[in-house]
């Protein structure tokens, strides 16, 4: 068994959409398989993560956790498939698998500004569930299809598999869901075992609220991966002297493409959204710096469909050296790696 440690990119690109074309080079939605030893652990599963965690060789026995960095849909779409499909890849009775992610945000977040008539909120009787309720509601919504299995085949229920839970944000440091999302705070840990500690952030994904970042620490090696978020002095201070830095990035060039003319209120919010939500290629190798991470690998990529040469023609740019992965690269994160 290694015991380096790594990261496996199942899934890279970001946003709620299928880049087109679609060709069989295609990044998958965001997914981040942590390996350490014979364990794994999941931080976020956008599309296709629970097939792209099987092709990386990985199996459903070896899972230790789940996170989830927020709940927009581009990060949680194959929770569901993970359940449903990953119920029989396990072999052996073990304790849940924890699936660990925001609670309720407490209100809906303000209408935008733009906007030129009455909005309606999606199931105003719970219009912002958390990590918890989410994944209830997945498990009700196929509640025909599990007791067929649970009653029929006497398989085990995936509520029984897997426990999620509403991360706590500590008291005391200012936090509001619309008026002070990204409090200056320390990290704080939020899930513990033999071979890692995972520890918190808040960062800044306006308007979703709470959204986090997570470090990996093990014995031999530390990763951060930042969730989305605009540039943040949060994500510096999780990312201290961390081995690698896993950021997300945008292109703010497609960003002027996409929206740059757009006179609509529609293409305006989106555009606004990108700006005060996402970090470029330049800011992503800043906070590395500031950091003081050893390495810096983007991911989340936006849009998905950019080929690699223009993100290495932006990453020529940076402050630092810049890895942009493939799906399904393994990036180590031991302490003894090269550095940049
Ligand atoms: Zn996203
Ligand atoms: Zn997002």
């Amino acid at each position: 068994m290694s015991s380096i440690p790594k990261i496996v990119t199942l899934g890279t690109a970001g946003g709620p959409r299928w880049w087109t074309p679609l060709t069989a080079e295609s990044r998958f939605g965001i997914s981040t398989a942590v390996v350490v030893g014979d364990r794994s652990y999941l931080v976020d599963v956008g599309l296709g993560a629970g097939r792209q965690f099987t092709r990386a060789g990985l199996e459903m026995d070896s899972l230790g956790g789940v996170f989830l960095t927020h709940l927009h849909s581009d990060h949680t779409t194959d929770l569901v498939n993970l359940a449903l499909f990953g119920m029989f890849g396990f072999t052996r009775e073990r304790t849940p698998v924890p699936i660990i992610g925001p609670g309720n945000r407490g209100m809906l977040p303000p209408v935008s500004p733009r906007a030129t008539g009455p909005v309606e909120p999606v199931s105003p009787s719970l219009p912002t569930p958390g990590t918890a309720d989410m994944f209830r509601l997945l498990m009700e919504a196929h509640a025909t299809d599990l007791n067929d299995r649970v009653l029929d085949a006497l398989r085990p229920s995936p509520l029984d598999l897997f426990r999620a839970q509403d991360i706590e944000i500590p008291e005391g440091i200012g936090y509001h869901p619309n008026d002070n999302m990204t409090p200056d705070m320390a990290p704080f840990t939020v899930f513990e075992d033999d071979r890692v500690r995972v520890d918190a952030i808040l960062v800044e994904h306006p308007p979703i609220a709470p959204a986090f970042a997570y470090r990996f620490t093990t014995d031999e090696g530390s990763v951060a991966i930042s969730g989305d978020t605009a540039k943040t002095a949060n994500m510096a201070r999780l990312a201290e002297n961390v081995d690698l830095l896993l950021h997300e990035a945008i292109s703010f060039e497609w960003v002027e493409e996409l929206y740059g003319g757009s006179a609509d209120s529609t293409g305006q919010a989106s555009k606004d959204h990108h700006y005060k939500s996402h970090t470029s290629v330049a800011e992503a190798a800043d906070i590395a710096l500031e950091a003081g991470a050893r390495r810096l690998a983007i991911h989340h990529l936006v849009p998905g469909h950019l080929p690699i040469e223009a993100w290495r023609r932006t990453a020529a740019h940076a402050a630092v050296d810049v890895l942009i992965p493939n799906d399904l690269d393994v990036i180590e994160f031991a302490r003894t790696a090269s550095s940049i």
